[in-house]
């Protein structure tokens, strides 16, 4: 009997991890296929220090092809549609059948859901806005600086903060902070609502300690490039002359069309198993959706994806063997938040409690930020040496 065919939907994090775990688990005739439209794989943890001068792309970016080197067939390929029924998957490639099929498309970034953002604003949420927010802080003289959290739900809970701390951080050593300010504008109650009220206030404190802004419930309803200013429900008008925006996120459209699609067009998993309605498809990472006590959703984050993709790859491999598998996401997750001058904090908690997500905030030091250059050398280092 010919071996089983596993599809691995989207080559980022969660995808990486799911397909080398299954390559490593399944039986030697078993085939495991990762579709990915984009031959590069960037490490976004490090977006943030490509804005601030500390990388170039080229140190955290990689030839995804290296997974073939791996036993991974990888297919350079946009996935068109999931046929659930069928079992198949079209790309631009050619259909492709599935015994197992692992979604892991992550959320797509949709600038256009908010007018006038593609326009006036700097999108620090892919490699290239970095870039090009790297020159324009390099180019700027001082001035309103402003961070825009456009719409909920959104990756990386921590990162337009981190972004408001290294700016700020970044004005200081340039001796341009006298004559300029930076605020945060979200829809969000506090920073990082989803891991409890104690760690938001802790980044309010030191959001206020760096005399940055903070404006939560705050949603823009349109920015206008001509006027630059950010437009509020309310009404109200916010000028700046620098806008580091984070762009409206949805599910990628063939989810959104396909049969596994949530309310959201995000896809409602098993949370310990992250196994969908539909038998034989699992979904990871930020393309998927997962309710918690408290009524707030698993925030998208890499840290995710990755603990997701490690219980998926088991239980595939079992069932596939036709052993079970105890193998169980347990909603642990951890962050650095990076704070500028070398400095870093860390967070970590547990989002399954039954009292609710609670995130706890270590003291920031230089070894959090010496931490997270580690882990991006390991992250690099461990799936692509
Ligand atoms: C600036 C920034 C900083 C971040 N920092 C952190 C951090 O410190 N810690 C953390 O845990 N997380 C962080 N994240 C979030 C983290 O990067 C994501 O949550 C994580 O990558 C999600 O993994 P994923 O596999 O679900 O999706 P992704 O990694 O986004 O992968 C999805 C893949 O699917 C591919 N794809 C999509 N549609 C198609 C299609 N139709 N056909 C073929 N391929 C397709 C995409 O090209 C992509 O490669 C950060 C994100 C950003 C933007």
């Amino acid at each position: 009997m010919p071996g089983n065919t596993v599809v691995v939907l989207g080559g980022g994090t969660g995808g990486i991890v799911a397909a080398h775990r299954l390559r490593r688990q399944l039986a030697a005739d078993d085939r495991v296929v990762v579709v990915e439209r984009d031959p590069v794989y960037r490490f976004a943890p490090s977006f943030l220090w490509v804005l601030t001068g500390e990388r170039r792309p080229e140190q955290i970016s990689v030839d995804l092809g290296q997974l073939r080197r791996r036993g991974i067939e990888l297919v350079e390929a946009e996935a068109r549609a999931i046929d659930t029924d069928a079992r198949r998957v079209e790309t631009s490639n050619g259909p492709i059948a599935y015994d197992r099929l692992v979604v892991a498309l992550g959320a797509e970034l949709a600038p256009e859901l908010l007018p006038g953002f593609a326009d006036a604003a700097l999108d620090v949420y892919t490699l290239d806005g970095a870039v090009r927010t790297g020159r324009a802080l390099e180019g700027f003289e001082g001035g309103r600086v402003v961070v825009l959290v456009s719409r909920l739900p959104y990756k990386c809970p921590a990162a337009p903060y981190e972004t408001a701390l290294l700016t700020e951080a970044l004005l200081r050593k340039r001796a341009l902070r006298d004559h300029s300010t930076v605020d945060v504008f979200t829809p969000e109650p506090l920073p990082m609502p989803t891991a409890g009220p104690a760690m938001g206030e802790a980044v309010r404190g030191i959001l206020e300690s760096r005399g940055i802004g903070f404006h939560p419930e705050h949603s823009v309803e349109r920015i206008e490039p001509g006027t630059r200013e950010l437009v509020i429900a309310s009404g109200e008008r916010v000028p700046f002359d620098l806008l580091l925006g984070i762009p409206p996120h949805r599910a990628p459209v063939l989810v959104r069309e396909s049969a596994l699609a949530g309310e959201t067009g995000f896809v409602p998993v098993d949370p310990a198993t992250l196994a969908t309605p539909v038998e034989g498809v699992f979904a990871i990472g930020d393309v998927s959706s997962i309710p918690l006590a408290g009524g707030k959703f698993l925030p998208k984050a890499g840290v995710f994806a990755h603990g997701q993709a490690e219980v998926v790859a088991k239980r595939i491999a079992a069932e596939l063997a036709g052993r079970t598998s105890s193998a169980a996401f347990d909603g642990k997750g951890a962050c650095f938040l990076e704070m500028g001058d070398g400095v870093a904090a860390y967070a970590s908690g547990a989002f399954y409690a039954e009292e609710g997500p609670r995130m706890r905030l270590r003291r920031p030091g230089r070894h959090w930020h010496l931490g997270k250059v580690a882990f991006e050398r390991y992250w690099l280092w461990r799936w692509f040496r």
